[in-house]
This record gives C-alpha cells, structure tokens and sequence, in this order.
C-alpha cells in the first residue's frame, strides 16, 4: 500500500508540530482508559474486534455481542455500568487484554487530532503523565503510529 498517501492527509502544520521527534514513555497510570469529554470510547476495527475476541477465546460474533456496541455507523466498546474506566481496565490498572488492545490503544498519544501545540499542551500533557518522558520517538516512528490510526479510523 502507499502509505504516502495517508502522510497527505496530514496538514502542514500537524507535520511541523512532530518533525522533531515527540518524547513519550507510558506511565502505566491508566488515565488513557479512563472515559473523559471526547475520549470518550474506544473504537473497534473489525481486526481489533477479532484480536480481541481471540485473545479472550471467543467467537467473533460472541465477542461483538458482550462487549461492543456501534454508534454512528462505527463499532466501539462498551460503556462500563460501574463507571468511567473502560470494561477491560483491572484493579492495578492494568489492561487486562493488552496483547491483544485495539490500535486506538496502541497508538495513544499519537493521534492526528493531538498533533498540535495546543492540544498537547493543554490537554494531552495535563492527563497523560508519559508525555515528555522517555526516550524521543522520531518523527518516523511518529507518523507511523498516526498512519496506523489514520488506516483504523476509514475502515
Ligand atoms: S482496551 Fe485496554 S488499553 Fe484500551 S482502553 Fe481498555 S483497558 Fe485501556
């Protein structure tokens, strides 16, 4: 596939804002999994749905049924009844599916919607304490895991 298509789909100012590399080391706090405002779910492709459904020895279809609901013409998890934190986050919040954790969760923080200034300052680096922790992803490994979920987002 041509993944210079997708770097297209990138504004100008979204490439400037990581082409010096980004510093991120996650911190295992679980704030990530925590439902808040706009991140409010978690999204399923269909190969998330089926890693997943994998991972915990269930069909697909057994898997989509329990644990995912679709609005908006697109597939996510669940709400938790219990509270904000997501269906799969334990008590040591830990992901307890985390090899198997959709590319919404493995790409996080590096979101097209978080590559600017603002946004990274003022609301990513104030709830996620691995920002600016770590050692510096370089913008290649950067776009890759905004391509990843540029590629999950138009399934
Ligand atoms: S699936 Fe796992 S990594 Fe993703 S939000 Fe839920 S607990 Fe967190």
């Amino acid at each position: 596939m041509d993944l210079s298509y997708f770097h297209g789909m990138l504004s100008e100012s979204q490439k400037k804002f990581f082409s010096e590399g980004l510093r991120f080391q996650c911190q295992g706090t679980g704030k990530c999994c925590i439902s808040r405002g706009e991140y409010g779910y978690v999204y399923m492709t269909r190969e998330d749905r089926k890693n997943m459904a994998a991972e915990l020895k269930m069909s697909l279809v057994a898997f989509t049924k329990k644990y995912c609901k679709q609005s908006g013409g697109y597939w996510h998890l669940k709400s938790n009844p219990d509270g904000p934190e997501c269906l799969f986050l334990n008590k040591k919040n830990q992901c307890d599916v985390y090899k198997a954790r959709p590319v919404q969760c493995r790409t996080w923080p590096f979101w097209p919607e978080n590559m600017n200034a603002k946004t990274w300052r003022d609301d990513i680096a104030k709830n996620c304490a691995g920002i600016g922790k770590g050692p510096l992803r370089s913008a290649k490994e950067v776009e890759a895991q905004l391509t990843e979920q540029l590629l999950s987002e138009i399934e």
